[in-house]
C-alpha cells in the first residue's frame, strides 16, 4: 500500500510568497487604481549583459551543425567551465582543482539535496531567520534541526552551535538579513567543524554583491575550510541567470568526516549521487556561464549588480530618514527593516501596503526571530524604487 512521505505533515502550512500575493490582490480590489511597488522580489529584474547573450546564443547556434551539436554532457559539467570557475577562485586567492567542482541547474537544487550525502541520522544547525529551503528540505528529508538565532545582539551573525551538530548551513551574504560574515566569524565556524567532525555548506549565491575586501566571498579564503566545508554557489543573482539556470557547488578532495577521511573519497560520492539523479546543466547555459566568467562578462555583470546595490543604498537612506533601524544593504541585495512602534511584521507589512502602497516580506516568513522585521530587496527597478520610498516617507 502507497503512503504518503510522512514528513510532508512537517512543513510550514503557509506560504510565505502566496501569502504575500493574496494580501496585494486582497488590496487591488478594494483599490483598483492603486500602483503598488513591490520591494519583496528575491529575483533579478535587470535584462542580461550583451557578452552574456553572446555567449548564451552561441550555446544555441552550435547545437544547429552536426559538427557541434551535442547531447548529453558530463554530469559533473563541461571542463572548460570548471577550468573558469577554479581560475575564478584563482584569482582570489583559492586554489580548487576542476575535478572539485560539479556544475549545476542552480544553486537551490543542491542546497536542498546536500544533505543525502551524510547520514539520515545527521542533526543540522540553521539560522533563524533562514533561506526557507535549507529549513524545508531538511524537514523534508526527515532530519533533526536546531536554529542559531541571527539577532540584532549579534549583528546577525550566529554564534556556533553549543551542542554537537553533524552540518551546519550557513549563508553570505545572507538572505534575508543582508549580513555579511567575517573572516573571524568563519574561522570561528570552521574551528568548531573541525573540532566536532562536522560539515559547513556554505551558501555563497550572493558573493558579488560583496564590494568591501575585507569581507570572504568564499569560505574557502579561510584556513581549514577544505577539509570541512562544502560551498555552493549560483549564477543566478550575479548574471541574472534566475531563469537561464546554472550553479556550481564544491566538494572539496580534502573534505573528512567521522567516518570517511580518505582524501577524494567524498567528493567521489557526490559524483556518484549526482550521477544517479542528475543528467548535467543545460549545455546553453554552460555556454552562457562561461561568457559570465569572461573578462568582458565580469566587467559588465559588476556593473549590473553595481547598479542594485545603489537601488539598496536609496532604500537604506530613505528609511534611515524615517527613523527606521535598517541593517543590511552594503556587500548585499537585501535590507532588513526593524518594525517600527513594536509591530509584528504582518501588521508592518499591512502598514506600508495600506499606506504607502509597498510591498515587502513579514521577517516572520523567514523564522520565528522574523517575527520584528521586514525584508525589503534591491532587485526592482530605480523609478519604483524611488516612487516607493517617496510614499513610504509622505504617507507613514
Ligand atoms: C536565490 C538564492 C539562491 C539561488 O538559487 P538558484 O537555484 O541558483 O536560482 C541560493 N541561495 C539563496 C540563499 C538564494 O537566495
Amino acid at each position: 500500500m502507497a503512503k504518503i512521505n510522512p514528513n510532508f505533515k512537517k512543513l510550514p502550512q503557509n506560504y510565505l510568497f502566496s501569502e504575500i500575493k493574496k494580501k496585494k490582490q486582497e488590496y487591488l480590489k478594494k483599490h483598483p487604481k492603486a500602483e503598488i511597488y513591490d520591494l519583496s522580489i528575491g529575483d533579478t529584474t535587470q535584462p542580461i549583459v550583451p557578452s552574456v547573450i553572446e555567449g548564451l546564443k552561441r550555446g544555441v547556434e552550435k547545437l544547429a551543425k552536426r559538427k557541434t551539436y551535442t547531447g548529453y554532457g558530463q554530469t559533473e559539467g563541461n571542463i572548460k567551465l570548471r577550468k573558469a570557475i577554479s581560475k575564478f577562485y584563482q584569482k582570489r586567492g583559492v586554489k580548487i582543482s576542476p575535478s572539485e567542482i560539479f556544475i549545476s541547474d542552480g544553486a537551490k537544487t543542491d542546497c536542498a539535496n546536500i544533505s543525502s550525502l551524510f547520514s539520515p541520522k545527521s542533526k543540522i544547525a540553521i539560522c533563524d531567520p533562514v533561506y526557507p529551503v535549507y529549513r524545508d528540505a531538511n524537514l523534508f528529508w526527515g532530519k533533526k534541526i536546531i536554529y542559531l538565532p541571527a539577532t540584532k545582539e549579534n549583528s546577525f551573525l550566529p554564534k556556533v552551535p553549543k551542542q554537537k551538530v553533524d552540518l551546519i548551513f550557513l549563508c553570505s551574504p545572507n538572505n534575508p538579513t543582508g549580513a555579511v560574515m567575517t573572516k573571524s566569524h568563519l574561522r570561528d565556524f570552521i574551528k568548531y567543524a573541525i573540532e566536532n567532525k562536522a560539515i559547513i555548506i556554505f551558501d555563497a549565491a550572493y558573493s558579488e554583491f560583496i564590494q568591501d575586501k575585507n569581507l570572504p566571498k568564499s569560505i574557502y579564503q579561510i584556513e581549514g575550510a577544505k577539509k570541512c566545508a562544502i560551498e555552493i554557489q549560483s549564477f543566478s543573482k550575479s548574471a541574472g541567470f534566475t531563469g537561464v539556470r546554472l550553479g556550481w557547488t564544491i566538494v572539496p578532495n580534502e573534505l573528512e568526516t567521522e567516518d570517511v577521511f580518505e582524501k577524494g573519497k567524498i567528493n567521489s560520492l557526490w559524483q556518484k549521487r549526482q550521477s544517479i539523479m542528475f543528467n548535467g546543466a543545460s549545455n546553453i547555459s554552460q555556454e552562457g556561464g562561461l561568457a559570465v566568467l569572461s573578462s568582458k562578462g565580469q566587467r559588465e555583470t559588476k556593473k549590473q549588480i553595481k547598479y542594485y546595490l545603489e537601488n539598496a543604498k536609496i532604500i537604506k537612506d530613505g528609511l534611515r530618514s524615517l527613523k527606521l533601524e535598517v541593517f543590511g544593504g552594503e556587500n548585499s541585495p537585501y535590507l532588513w527593516v526593524k518594525c517600527p512602534k513594536n509591530l509584528t511584521s504582518w501588521q508592518f507589512f499591512k502598514e506600508l501596503l495600506e499606506k504607502a502602497n509597498v510591498i515587502c516580506v513579514p521577517g516572520e516568513g523567514f523564522g520565528k526571530y522574523g517575527k520584528n522585521y521586514v525584508r525589503f530587496s534591491a532587485f526592482a527597478l530605480r523609478e519604483k524604487i524611488k516612487k516607493a520610498i517617496r510614499n513610504i516617507r509622505e504617507n507613514l
